[in-house]
């Protein structure tokens, strides 16, 4: 489906969209809050993006963008994954490797353009939200906005804001991540789940035999494992995963760096060496989490997106992929419906399906990260969700804007 049948490439261009909206306030410069915002700018809606951090700093880790995630790309900004492809990396090859470094098995990736017509592309969280937000005016996007809840009436959306005026809206969207303040107003399900293992991950440029070119790495060790990702330019992203009864967090910087060195003190010395030369203030350390999925993310005129719509356990690195879809899909509505109800409404029952599915797979998915014996725990999760792995991926890769 054509989401912009003969749409303008501006934002001057003639709204193509029936509901009577003018202005739409989304809350999060995420990956989702960005992308959505690329999408309604489309079709001429007059698009407002509130981000409480201070400034775009480059953060966050390694991601990988899988075949879907591409699709939903490219249909909101066409070309745009041909750029990320440059900015990041096409994976040509997966390695097993032991915790001493050493090489167990070794597998093309070839089957993703093979099968699903889209290449594995591993790129940096940071530069993935440069690339979305260089497709908005730089006006339109509102740092250092907190957001602290909202109000609404049949005719408009009041949202408030840590030390900023208020702001009003016809359209909310929340996509504020897992701990959405809109979330807390709409639906009040409290604190995210703890799903028992932390995560600390990083991107760095050093010397390092790890990784070659093209490459994607995975460490397994003992209730721990490691991911190995180029992202472009050099750079590579280590994420380091264990099990962890309790979810308590460092105190500073330094005991980050300090309990990720703990944690692996007899893996081999390349691993060690590659958390040694990173400096300790650019680890990201934190829980892994999810929620139970929802039955309904929209009241009147407020919505929700990606993460705080439907947060996932990242085993099967369908976070930011399903956003994308979120993304595309919730303006393809907009396109067609004659009000904010129905768009909403069509939304919802697009959506919530297919993220509920996804979401229930992650979870299950994520304690074979950590299994002995993942051939059984494999059997077991297909079991419960009714669906082999290769008929998960092929639906999960397989969808189509
Ligand atoms: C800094 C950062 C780094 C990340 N790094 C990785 C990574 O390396 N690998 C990976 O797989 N996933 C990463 N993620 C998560 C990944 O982006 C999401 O799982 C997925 O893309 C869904 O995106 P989202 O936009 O829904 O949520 P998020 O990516 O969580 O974005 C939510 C945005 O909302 C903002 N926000 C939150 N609360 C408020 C508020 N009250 N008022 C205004 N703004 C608010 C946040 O600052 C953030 O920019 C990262 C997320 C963040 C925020």
């Amino acid at each position: 489906m054509n989401l912009y049948p003969s749409a303008p490439s501006t934002t001057q261009g003639a709204k193509l969209s029936k509901p009577d909206i003018e202005k739409v306030a989304i809350i999060g410069a995420g990956l989702g809050g960005l992308a959505v915002a690329v999408a309604l700018q489309k079709l001429g809606y007059d698009v407002q993006v509130y981000e409480k951090a201070q400034d775009f700093r480059p953060v966050g880790g390694g991601l990988a963008l899988l075949p879907n995630g591409l699709n939903f790309l490219d249909a909101i900004e066409p070309g745009i994954g041909e750029t990320i492809k440059n900015s990041g990396c096409e994976v040509s090859t997966t390695v097993l490797r032991n915790n001493q470094g050493e090489t167990i098995r070794t597998r093309p990736a070839s089957r993703f353009q093979d099968k699903y017509n889209q290449p594995l592309i591993t790129v940096w969280w940071w530069r993935l939200q440069q690339i979305l937000a260089s497709q908005l005016p730089p006006e339109n996007i509102h740092l250092n906005y907190r957001c602290l809840g909202f109000e609404q009436n049949e005719d408009c959306v009041s949202i408030y804001f840590d030390s900023q005026e208020p702001i009003t809206a016809d359209l909310l969207i929340g996509a504020d991540g897992i701990n959405s303040v809109i979330r807390e107003v709409l639906i009040g399900d409290g604190k995210p789940r703890y799903l028992g293992s932390m995560s600390w991950r990083t991107v760095i440029k050093c010397q390092q035999e790890l990784l070659k070119a093209g490459e994607l790495g995975f460490v397994k060790g003992d209730q721990e494992f490691m991911y190995l990702l180029n992202v472009g330019d050099g750079y590579i992203s280590w994420l380091y995963r264990r099990l962890s009864p309790n979810s308590t967090l460092s105190q500073n910087a330094a005991e980050v760096k300090s309990r990720v060195l703990e944690h692996i003190a007899d893996w081999g010395k390349p691993l060690r060496d590659l958390v040694e030369a990173t400096a300790a203030e650019q680890i990201l350390e934190g829980p892994v989490c999810d929620r139970v999925p929802l039955k309904s993310w929209s009241q009147g005129r407020v919505t929700l997106l990606g993460d705080a719509a439907h947060p996932m356990a990242p085993a099967l690195g369908q976070g930011a992929n399903s956003t994308f879809e979120d993304a595309y899909e919730l303006a393809w509505c907009f396109s067609q419906a004659s009000n904010i109800q129905e768009a909403l409404s069509n939304y919802e029952t697009r959506r919530i399906p297919r993220t509920t599915i996804i979401q229930n797979r992650s979870a299950l998915g994520e304690m074979r990260y950590y299994s002995q014996d993942q051939e059984a725990d494999s059997q077991k999760m297909e079991e419960q969700s009714q669906m082999s792995s290769e008929e998960y991926t092929d639906w999960a890769f397989n969808y189509q804007p």
